[in-house]
């Protein structure tokens, strides 16, 4: 039998708190350390939009994590629509691909002080700190093992840059989230309604459980310097919701018709900013020499636009539990905490080289594939389950030649 270990995590969101409670459940000992109550964090501003598909939220069901599958929403399709470029308000493509499962968003307002109190009552220390540099030399002497899951906090430049793994060294994207009530459902199934405005940016909107209950949230995703690049100056609720909709009223009028009676779900439900989608180095020394390991976006982020995050968290946590628990007695040296992180990149490099994909002007064959899979209903299925799991995107959505391959195969 392994004997009992002593883990401390700093940062206790989505992938923290995951691998915290799956630790706990092996019978180790665990400290999260967050800069942020539970409180706070209810009460703060939307943090993402968390759209999880199956394989990501079977994970959290696997450690008994799941307490909002009945209430959630359902999101039970993809839909990916291009206006037409002549500025007539009609749609030059659309298809809609049903998810063999469906996927949920829990405003993680609702789901991280709820897990922060379950990893408590599971026997679990919780810290509330800001934690610095400082603090994890305290905890490499104290622990078996630190990982430092902090999302885009500060601490994650603790960690290199990775020039190798990462296209990009500026923000892609203006980003803004609207959560609303009073949308109007989609008339089949529920859907992520996907948008990609040519020259403008992409807009998606989906049903979830925030605060007050369902609601819808919209995602906007501006081409820098573009038209919805233009959320400076909306820097009240009103003005947020206001800019919203004039840019679905003025790219989308199929969306606009949804949200004539569209309000905040609260004065928090919105969010702007951007950042440079980036890949670092695993592991992080300190002054003193020891080291901690990287885990989920603090050393692997990626643009929005695949909605790809908190299932990349999901599976980067369970990759981490599973590398841990295998390890058995043996020390958590850096060839450890390289080979863990590499374990997870074996999976995430495709993750991350589709998201980069999409950032950038799609090449002909990903434009043949998008616009054929309006004729082609299985392509439209593969696609949208592709979101769920995105190695299915490989090779064809990636290589010029597979992707004619394919749709000669499908035309046949
Ligand atoms: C606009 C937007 C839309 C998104 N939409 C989606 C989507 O639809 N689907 C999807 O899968 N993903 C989405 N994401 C991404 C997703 O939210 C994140 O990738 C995911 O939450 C990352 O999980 P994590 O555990 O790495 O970090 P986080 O969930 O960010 O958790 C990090 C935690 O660490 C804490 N922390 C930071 N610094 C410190 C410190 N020094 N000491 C102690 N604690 C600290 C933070 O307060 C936080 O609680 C979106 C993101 C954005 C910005």
């Amino acid at each position: 039998m392994t004997k009992t270990r002593t883990f401390t995590i700093v940062g206790g969101g989505q992938s923290g708190l995951q691998l915290a409670c799956g630790l706990l459940a092996a019978g180790h000992q665990v400290e999260v350390v967050q800069n942020r109550t539970a409180e706070d964090i209810a009460k703060g501003r939307v943090m993402s939009s968390q759209c999880m598909f199956d394989i990501a939220l079977q994970n959290e069901r696997d450690l008994g994590l799941d307490f909002w599958g009945e209430t959630c929403p359902t999101v039970d399709s993809i839909n990916f629509t291009v206006p037409a470029p002549d500025g007539s308000g009609n749609k030059a493509i659309e298809w809609n691909g049903k998810l063999d499962k469906p996927a949920q968003s829990v405003d993680q307002r609702v789901k991280i002080p709820f897990w922060m109190g379950e990893f408590e009552r599971r026997g679990g220390r919780m810290t509330i700190h800001d934690a610095g540099i400082e603090d994890l030399e305290g905890y490499a002497k104290a622990s078996d093992l630190v990982i430092v899951a902090a999302g885009k906090g500060e601490i994650a430049k603790m960690f290199e840059r990775d020039a190798e793994r990462s296209a990009f060294d500026k923000p892609q994207r203006a980003l803004a989230l609207t959560y609303v009530t009073g949308m109007a459902a989609r008339p089949d199934h529920s859907a992520v309604n996907f948008n990609l405005i040519p020259g403008v940016g992409e807009y998606f909107t989906f049903p979830a459980l925030t605060t007050t209950g369902p609601c819808d949230i919209m995602v906007f995703e501006g081409l820098p310097g573009g038209p919805m690049d233009c959320w400076k100056d909306a820097t009240t609720p009103e003005a947020h919701l206001e800019k919203s909709k004039w840019v679905i009223d003025t790219f989308l009028p199929w969306e606009a018709e949804r949200c004539r009676d569209i309000a905040l779900t609260d004065d928090n439900g919105r969010l702007a900013g951007a950042f440079a989608p980036t890949v670092r180095k695993p592991i992080g020394r300190l002054p003193s020499g020891a080291t901690v390991l990287g885990l989920a976006d603090a050393v692997c982020l990626n643009d929005p636009i695949t909605g790809q995050g908190s299932n990349n968290a999901s599976k980067a946590a369970k990759c981490y539990l599973d590398a841990i628990l295998a390890h058995g007695d043996r020390p958590f040296d850096d060839a450890f905490k390289q080979a863990t992180f590499e374990a997870y990149w074996n999976y995430a490099q495709f993750v991350v080289g589709w998201t980069n994909a999409l950032l950038l002007p799609p090449p002909p064959h990903v434009l043949n594939i998008m616009g054929s899979a309006q004729a082609y209903p299985d392509l439209a299925r593969r696609i949208a389950n592709g979101f769920n799991n995105p190695l299915d995107f490989f090779p064809w959505f990636a290589v010029p030649e597979e992707a004619d391959a394919y749709l000669e195969k499908l035309a046949a």
